[in-house]
């Protein structure tokens, strides 16, 4: 098993914390992906100390104090910040995902023993090594996700939990041991009483792991719950597709089209660009492409182009092959779209009503009527270039949007 080096700087805040009588200690996500030999993306502290005694205990950096309701005081030491939480124990749950209340608590136990897993639940400091109540460093030896005492309780106390079991095992390549994977099928409406925000985040992360594709198929019954039925291929085509959201959604929605793929990822409350390029995604599957080979090619992935920006282009490029590949279809002709786009833009074809050499104020200027007319006219100056059937100069421009 990998050793477990902490940076200097959370050191020196553990440090600074046993130097006016307090343990700290790096908790969860950074202890087990250390003993796993991966970079941890951040260090959470985990701490005795009440609040307002971490604030006081750092008088010499500034202090941010938005988590302070759930007891995170974030100390910026030498230029980072650094969260650092003090134990706690959630009250009870009565609505399987808000602890009626979050009670500050001097003992580890108690602060390991609310975490979701095993492989989350340890903590660690140089003076005491590593606290491990839960037997998780053995489980991360196993590769398995485990819950942290009765997987039901678990469940039912927070319903988040049936998607993070599984996040965790798509990302980091785990089985979901027996009882707990059993207890995830059984409590799958629980997830009815979680925030859509809380699952899209989760959700999001579960299908950008490596191991996406078996964890969604052995759970297949919570995936249904969430999202109706989903046809096994769309599951499958998570493995060819490139690890980027936007995508990824769209494969797995490939089934509903354009219109109730959008409205299923609106429903999760996420950003508007997710939103529109997962619409957009999906549709394009129904697009009829350039064939390579024909005279007009070049010209008709410019009009694509001029539709499209690159990056959406690349996305649905890499979709549509994804779905090639998982049959067994032949990819050439997507291979040589995403060529010819590349070479267009690298080559600086005029592409956007915005690279035209005449603007919408300057063929005002000539008399061109300044309406809703105008932007029909840019489009169709925008075609004409594309096509080669007018010149990229002004005055050519402006003479040809006179008979338009
Ligand atoms: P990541 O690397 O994705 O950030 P992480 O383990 O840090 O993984 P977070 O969601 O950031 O995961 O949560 C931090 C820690 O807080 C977890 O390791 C776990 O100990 C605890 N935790 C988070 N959410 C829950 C929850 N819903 N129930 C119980 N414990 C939780
Ligand atoms: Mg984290």
């Amino acid at each position: 098993m990998n050793q477990i080096n902490l940076p200097e700087k959370i050191c020196a805040v553990i440090r600074r914390l046993a130097d006016r009588g307090y343990h700290g200690y790096a908790v969860g996500g950074c202890v087990r992906d250390m003993l796993m030999g991966k970079e941890p993306h951040d260090f959470d502290i985990t701490t005795d100390a009440f609040p307002s005694e971490t604030s006081e205990s750092f008088p010499d950096c500034p202090i941010i104090l938005t988590g302070l309701k759930h007891g995170t005081v974030t100390v910026v030491y030498e230029g980072e910040n650094i969260e650092i939480t003090t134990f706690r124990t959630d009250g009870e749950y009565l609505d399987n995902r808000h602890p009626e209340s979050v009670t500050f608590v001097r003992n580890i136990v108690e602060d390991l023993s609310r975490r979701d897993f095993t492989v989350n639940a340890m903590a660690y400091n140089p003076e005491e090594g590593l606290v491990d109540l839960f037997k998780g460093k053995d489980d991360i030896a196993r590769k398995i996700i485990r819950c942290v005492g009765d997987a039901d309780t678990r469940f039912n106390e927070d319903g988040l939990r049936i998607l993070r079991a599984m996040r965790f095992a798509s990302v980091l390549g785990f089985k979901v041991e027996e009882k707990t994977a059993e207890s995830v099928v059984k409590n799958k409406k629980l997830l009815k009483n979680i925030s859509v925000e809380r699952i899209y985040s989760e959700f999001t992360k579960l299908i950008s792991g490596d191991n996406a594709v078996s964890i969604l198929k052995q759970f297949y019954e919570v995936l249904s719950e969430l999202f109706g039925e989903i046809p096994a291929e769309n599951i499958e085509c998570l493995d060819y597709c490139p690890k980027e959201h936007t995508v990824r959604y769209a494969a797995l929605f490939a089934h509903m089209g354009e219109e109730t793929a959008g409205k299923t990822i609106r429903a999760l409350k996420t950003d508007n660009d997710t939103c529109r390029l997962v619409k957009k995604l999906v549709g394009s599957l129904a697009w009829e492409m350039p064939k390579f080979g024909s005279e007009r090619f070049e010209k008709e992935v410019a009009h694509l182009l001029a539709e499209n920006s690159f990056d959406d282009f690349a996305k649905i490029i890499s979709l549509r092959r994804a779905f090639e590949e998982l049959r067994g279809e032949p990819a050439d002709n997507s291979e040589k779209l995403l060529e010819t786009a590349k070479k267009l833009v690298e080559g600086k074809a005029c592409l956007s009503i915005k690279s035209l050499d005449v603007s919408g104020k300057e063929l005002a200027k000539a008399g061109i009527p300044q309406s809703a007319e105008m932007g029909r006219i840019l489009k169709e100056l925008m075609r004409l270039v594309i096509e080669g059937e007018v010149e990229n100069r002004c005055d050519a421009l402006i003479e040809r949007a006179k008979i338009l």
